[in-house]
């Protein structure tokens, strides 16, 4: 950076901090902050800037100047109000995270509400407000209380945890301030792709954020390996140099490189041809922008079904022609000979949803259903790179997500509420069949029977529920499919790479627990003296846990079968390693029928 290159003195930087408040001399500058699966921007966080080529150009050697001369305050308070004013000026979209210091939000001039009149004047909504709070500057713990911050919260405003992890607090202020949002800093994005130390941290991350109820936004996202990972871990927000640098005048545009690399991650993971909205599209006859409304008028007399013709600019939609705004137009006196021979755009709606084909269905209605306006659209507008395919209607979604959400129900454990055989093999065929890289884990109780019997099923349900409870919590994530065979037989399909950590969690968890199921005489014991079928009374060792797991190569196995063929050795290796026990086999396919055979010779 051109300022870096160049060594001032503390004399020098203290002319240039009084120039800077003298002259108001801050530019702001806006990074992207993105929703890492639908590209869209989701706010801007304002970054504060000094002359450019000026010793203080950098916010650090800013601040901190500030900071020894004692104008912290009134630094801030010119940093906020020009990026108010700039947000404004420019019409940025999505929320707007402000850098505070904590400090600030203490003192009287914060609470004489000159934001919020600013925020009037401006025509900002309060609930568009987003306080980045960092614990990075010593300087910002003083004053700093649970109070002050709720005080701007009931005021409308939404609070952050900037740079968590960096920092000794982070996790206390998390807990005492429960944020809104939490910003992972970027020392644990940088290469979270190449250590799995690193992902720990993420992973425990979101599973706070989950509990709270708080958004996990990553920062400092340099390459498409680390973003790629992050959406593994189930990262769905996010900044950084790769998606957009700060700069004086962002473009708000839609992230097609985002849009390409969650396309891909939806390819890879979850969903099912028959869960994507592509599924819902039926090709209808679109009309360019300049077609006269006579000739949309035909087309609805000639297909009595349609109720919308999707509007085309070149090949992308731009809205709809609904059936019944033309037929109103039309129905007045004169209307069709004043009307007919007029362009389309004159009736074009544009409060259509325009998604990609592989998106899932599940997350469309995510998006209808949290909008900001209340009128839900009727016309769901599909597109393959931008470009037409079809058209889709609310109904048709709201049928297909139930249809699909009975058939869940089907196919589900009634115990564990998770998939059953069913949904289990198409998931392996379909992760097969796209040559994904997967393991899975094979999960058997041991002792499950005698327990049964001495305790009754009512507590064997217990146990089953115990142990579905435990493989969820730990297990689920986007990449990874748990299903629950039946009984007391489970597996995970982990994309993640984490298999081993996450089985050894659930091994531990599950033994620990399991014991609130025992009386404190069997525990004592080690395990249960039961009555087998001819009497006799034979011992038996507390539940034990057994995980057998295979890594098939997608390349040499055909099918489930040769999968769970797998699965059930590796199930039995690790039964006969006898207690708490994880098996991983280094057998990748099934011998063929004719070399099993020639084996047995
Ligand atoms: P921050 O709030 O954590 O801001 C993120 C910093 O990371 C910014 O540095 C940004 O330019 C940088 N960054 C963004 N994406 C990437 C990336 O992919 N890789 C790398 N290596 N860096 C990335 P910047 O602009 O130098 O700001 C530094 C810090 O100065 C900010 O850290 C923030 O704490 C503070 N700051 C900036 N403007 C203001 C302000 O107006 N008020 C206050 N109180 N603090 C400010
Ligand atoms: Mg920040
Ligand atoms: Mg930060």
């Amino acid at each position: 950076m051109q300022s870096s290159l160049y060594k001032s003195s503390f004399s020098e930087d203290i002319d240039a901090l009084y120039r800077i408040l003298d002259d108001a001399a801050i530019t702001p500058h806006f990074q992207p902050i993105y929703d890492l699966l639908s590209g869209d921007v989701v706010g801007h966080e304002a970054l504060s800037r000094g002359p450019l080529g000026s010793p203080l150009e950098m916010p650090d050697k800013l601040f901190s100047t500030a900071i020894n001369c004692g104008k912290l305050h009134e630094l801030e308070l010119l940093c906020r109000e020009k990026s108010l004013r700039r947000f404004s000026e420019l019409g940025l979209s999505g929320k707007l995270f402000l850098n505070i210091s904590a400090s600030l939000l203490s003192s009287p001039d914060h609470q004489k509400g000159m934001t919020l009149s600013l925020l009037e004047k401006l025509n900002i909504s309060r609930d568009r407000i987003v306080i980045e709070l960092s614990e990075q500057h010593p300087y910002d713990h003083f004053g700093l209380s649970r109070a002050s911050v709720e005080y701007y919260r009931r005021m409308g405003f939404n609070i952050a945890i900037d740079d968590l992890g960096v920092g000794y607090s982070g996790l206390r202020m998390w807990s005492e301030l429960q944020p809104e949002y939490v910003k992972i800093d970027k020392h644990f994005v940088q290469g979270v792709d190449k250590d799995t130390v690193k992902r720990e941290f993420i992973r425990s991350i979101i599973a706070i954020a989950q509990s709270l109820r708080c958004e996990v936004i990553a920062e400092g996202i340099e390459t498409p390996r680390e973003l790629e990972s992050l959406l593994d871990l189930g990262i769905t927000r996010g900044q950084g140099f790769l998606l957009g640098r700060p700069v004086i005048e962002p473009s708000c545009k839609q992230s097609k490189f985002l849009t390409n690399s969650s396309r891909r991650f939806e390819l890879r993971h979850a969903v099912d041809e028959r869960d994507r909205v592509s599924s819902l599209a039926k090709e209808v006859p679109s009309v360019s922008k300049d077609t006269d409304l006579g000739t949309v008028g035909q087309l609805f007399k000639s297909n009595p079904v349609l109720q919308a013709v999707p509007v085309l600019s070149n090949a992308t939609p731009v809205g709809v022609v609904r059936r019944s705004d033309l037929m109103e137009l039309f129905s007045t006196q004169y209307g069709r000979a004043l009307y007919e021979h007029k362009q389309v755009t004159r009736l074009l709606r544009d409060d259509v949803l325009i998604v990609e084909g592989y998106v899932s269905l599940s997350k469309v209605s995510y998006q209808l259903t949290n909008q900001d306006n209340n009128n839900l659209n009727n016309e769901i507008i599909v597109v393959e790179d931008g470009c037409y395919v079809g058209i889709g209607s609310l109904r048709d979604l709201l049928k297909r997500i139930t249809d699909l959400k009975i058939q869940n129900a089907t196919y589900s454990n009634p115990l564990s509420l998770l998939p059953g055989s069913v949904p289990i093999n198409r998931e392996l065929d379909r992760r097969l069949n796209s040559a994904l890289d997967f393991y899975l884990a094979y999960f058997d109780l041991n002792n499950f029977k005698p327990f049964n019997d001495h305790y009754g099923y009512a507590r064997g349900d217990l146990v089953i529920q115990l142990l579905s409870q435990i493989i969820k919590r730990e297990a689920s994530n986007s990449a990874n499919f748990i299903g629950h065979i039946g009984g007391d037989d489970f597996v995970v399909i982990f994309g993640s790479d984490n298999w081993q950590v996450v089985c050894q969690k659930i091994l531990d968890q599950f033994a620990q627990q399991v014991k609130d199921l025992y009386s404190p005489k069997a525990i004592q014991e080690g395990g249960l003296w039961v009555k087998g079928r001819t009497q006799e009374v034979s011992f038996y060792e507390t539940l034990s846990l057994a995980i057998g797991v295979v890594h098939p190569d997608p390349y040499a196995c055909e099918s489930y079968h040769e999968v769970a063929e797998l699965a059930a050795q590796a199930k039995k290796e690790a039964k006969a390693m006898g207690g708490n026990a994880i098996f991983l086999s280094r057998r990748r396919k099934m011998r063929s029928e004719s070399a099993r055979k020639e084996g047995n010779n």
